[in-house]
């Protein structure tokens, strides 16, 4: 059965306090509509990762298209809301721009393998500042200032797991401590609703385009850059307690190792994008209980039928449900650029290989996506 469509004024958030909150012209405004909507709305969804910067720049369009990007509705299913990714130093103020501005925009902040030689402590501080729930920052800068020692630990880590290679995870100071017992705040504080930066990503590993790095001494060096700047950001993630996302390609052997050692099995991850060996979702699913797997548009694409062989084995509790717009537009739309609203064609996809209904796909997948993102 094909659920209502929500109107303009209701494509908002799904808050995790059972609270919708209007996305035009009422900031701030909760109703108590999720539970009841909930039960009728299986049909929408949000788009865990695009870049909007990316889409709007491809588009010609500036920052105020954003809403008619939401107008958009294909296969009759309005998008709730979606989870922009910046992912470059350069692009994180124009991210947190339109986290701030639209009330169905979340936000990752983190540096791609790619952008590995752009990350140091002054990125690693921004990205920390970011993320930072502002109600904690009083208390934490008063803490701060009286466990500087700690703090100057903490920043020595940094720096030496960036420069030196040193991997060793950092003792569990009471920093950690105290984060890990306050939990990551998804109520819906005031931070929550201006900032909505909710996640450190994408980072992780990139190998595809070793062959043109140059020998093999630079091919060693920059895979050793990118473990130490992936390292260093899960680190960062499970510090702050936020969610992880993360990117990996032609690099299955280096990522399991690095998750196994770095990353705890329960913390919230988000392994996006997914094209790599099966092997690598199998193993990862089993170890790490809070991992979810993204599949993007290419599991539409005619030649994918590993891609989809890879879906049928991951349970439908583990999925999410991503563009990672403008990349990647799925068919029948290949070739365009990919916008949030074309996930109704993952959803059908996923549905098809699975042999669910697309209702279930949604409404698992909403389900999923709060458990990783809190939202
Ligand atoms: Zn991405």
């Amino acid at each position: 059965m094909q659920g209502i469509m929500l109107p303009r004024t209701l494509l908002a958030r799904r808050g995790p306090s059972s609270r919708i909150t209007l996305a035009q012209g009422s900031k701030n405004r909760h109703v108590q509509l999720y539970s009841c909507l909930y039960s009728t709305v299986s049909r929408t969804y949000i788009d865990t990762h695009t870049h909007l910067d990316m889409i709007l720049k491809r588009l010609r369009q500036p920052h105020t298209h954003y809403p008619a990007l939401c107008k958009e509705v294909h296969l009759n299913t309005p998008m709730e809301a979606c989870i922009h990714v910046s992912c470059s130093p350069a692009t994180f103020e124009d991210g947190l721009r339109l986290v701030e501005n639209y009330d169905n925009v979340y936000g990752a902040f983190g540096v791609h393998p790619k952008s590995a030689k752009e990350y140091n402590l002054s990125v690693a501080k921004r990205i920390r500042s970011i993320l930072l729930p502002t109600s904690r920052e009083a208390s934490v800068h008063d803490r701060d200032m009286h466990n500087s020692h700690t703090a100057e630990n903490d920043e020595t880590n940094t720096k030496r797991s960036i420069e030196s290679g040193n991997n060793k995870q950092p003792k569990s100071s009471e920093d950690n401590t105290r984060t890990a017992k306050d939990g990551r705040d998804t109520s819906d504080k005031p931070f929550v609703r201006r900032y909505r930066a909710i996640a450190l990503g994408e980072c992780g590993l990139d190998y595809s385009q070793r062959d043109s790095w140059g020998g093999d001494e630079k091919i060693r060096h920059e895979k050793e850059l990118q473990k130490r700047v992936f390292i260093d950001q899960i680190q960062l993630a499970v510090k702050l307690n936020v969610p992880l996302v993360i990117h990996t390609r032609e690099a299955e052997d280096d990522t399991l190792e690095i998750l196994m050692r770095h990353l705890p099995s329960t913390h919230p991850t988000h392994l996006h994008c997914f094209t790599s060996h099966v092997s690598l979702a199998v193993a990862l699913l089993k170890s790490h209980t809070g991992l979810c797997i993204g599949f993007t548009g290419a599991v539409t694409f005619k030649s994918a039928h590993v891609l989809r062989n890879t879906v049928r084995k991951v349970p439908l509790n583990r999925i999410l449900l991503e563009t990672d717009g403008p990349f990647m537009a799925p068919e029948p739309h290949r070739g365009k650029t990919c916008v949030p609203s074309m996930i109704p064609y993952i959803a059908e996809c996923v549905a098809k290989v699975k042999g669910v209904d697309a209702s279930q796909v949604y409404e698992q997948a909403r389900i999923n996506t709060h458990k990783v993102y809190g939202i």
